[in-house]
């Protein structure tokens, strides 16, 4: 069974900062972390590995030092790590990402469940993996807790209004995680990170992956942004004290006041 989880370098969004001025992120500074969902989405992947003897194959695209990603993966037991940098890639919307992963996963040419993230903690659009199943034309089932995979067949559990759905799919599939609240990342040991030095990785052009270029960056995005902006501070709350009758007079009276009743 082949596996390919796609992942992706994100900043750590616990200290991202927009400025106010120019509408664009303050990377400057700013850690850079494998986005959480694919790092789950990853040890899942590991999990079936472990049972199955699958092989998994990690495929990011960014710039070079997106490699960090690739090389975190492999130490915590990856086969195989796919970079796809290149400026033709750059400015592309999920459309024209999407694009380019598909078209890599085709070059990669092995693959019976591919896994993403549910969404990425920078861009939030939970766009990327529907769009590739789109562009490789095979089933997806989204926001998942669970995988488990055995034969040709994957077992999802998603995460739907009011409950869970328990699902087979036939492979080859493509599957999105989320991660449950209290989740938290395993790291590699320092041996493992040692070890997975000799592991390896390849950095893939727009050539290389004989992607049409029209289909790439911004001539290949539908997306335009127009701005992005923090959203503006709430205000202070104000507190009141008193009895319960006090208190109650006093709500009654803003309530009023606001209009909210008569
Ligand atoms: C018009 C436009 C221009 C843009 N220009 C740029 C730019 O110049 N530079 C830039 O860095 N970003 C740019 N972006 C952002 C870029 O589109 C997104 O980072 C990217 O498409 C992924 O979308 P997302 O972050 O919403 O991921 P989501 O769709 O939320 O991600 C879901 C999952 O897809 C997978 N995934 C997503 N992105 C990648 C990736 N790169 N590699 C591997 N797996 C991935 C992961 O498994 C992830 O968990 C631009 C966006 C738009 C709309």
């Amino acid at each position: 069974m082949n596996i390919i989880v796609c992942i992706k370098q994100v900043p750590d969004s616990t200290q991202v900062k927009v400025d106010p001025k120019t509408g664009t992120l303050i990377r400057a500074g700013v850690p850079s972390i494998l986005n959480p969902y694919d790092h789950f989405a990853l040890e899942k992947a590991l999990d079936i590995k472990a049972k199955t003897g699958a092989k998994v194959t990690v495929l990011s695209m960014g710039p070079n030092q997106a490699i960090a990603v690739l090389r975190l993966a492999l130490a915590l037991g990856a086969d195989e790590g796919i970079l796809l940098s290149d400026r033709a890639f750059a400015g592309s919307d999920t459309w024209a990402t999407s694009y380019a992963l598909a078209t890599a996963i085709r070059k990669i040419g092995q693959y019976d469940l591919i896994l993403c993230g549910q969404m990425a903690i920078d861009g939030d659009t939970a766009q990327t993996g529907p769009g590739i199943a789109r562009h490789l034309n095979i089933p997806q089932v989204t926001f998942c807790e669970h995988v488990d995979a055995s034969g040709n067949q994957v077992m999802v559990k998603k995460l739907i209004d009011g409950g869970k759905q328990i699902l087979q799919a036939d492979m080859p599939v493509l599957v999105t995680m989320t991660m449950p609240v209290d989740y938290t990342p395993k790291y590699p040991s320092f041996m493992a990170a040692h070890k997975a030095q000799d592991k390896q990785t390849h950095t893939w052009t727009a050539a290389d992956i004989g992607a049409d270029l029209h289909k790439l960056g911004l001539e290949g995005s539908p997306t335009r942004v127009d701005r992005i902006f923090p959203p503006p501070a709430r205000q202070k709350g104000e507190m009141f004290t008193g009895s319960a009758a006090e208190l109650a007079n006093k709500l009654v009276e803003i309530l009023k006041k606001e209009s909210v009743v008569k």
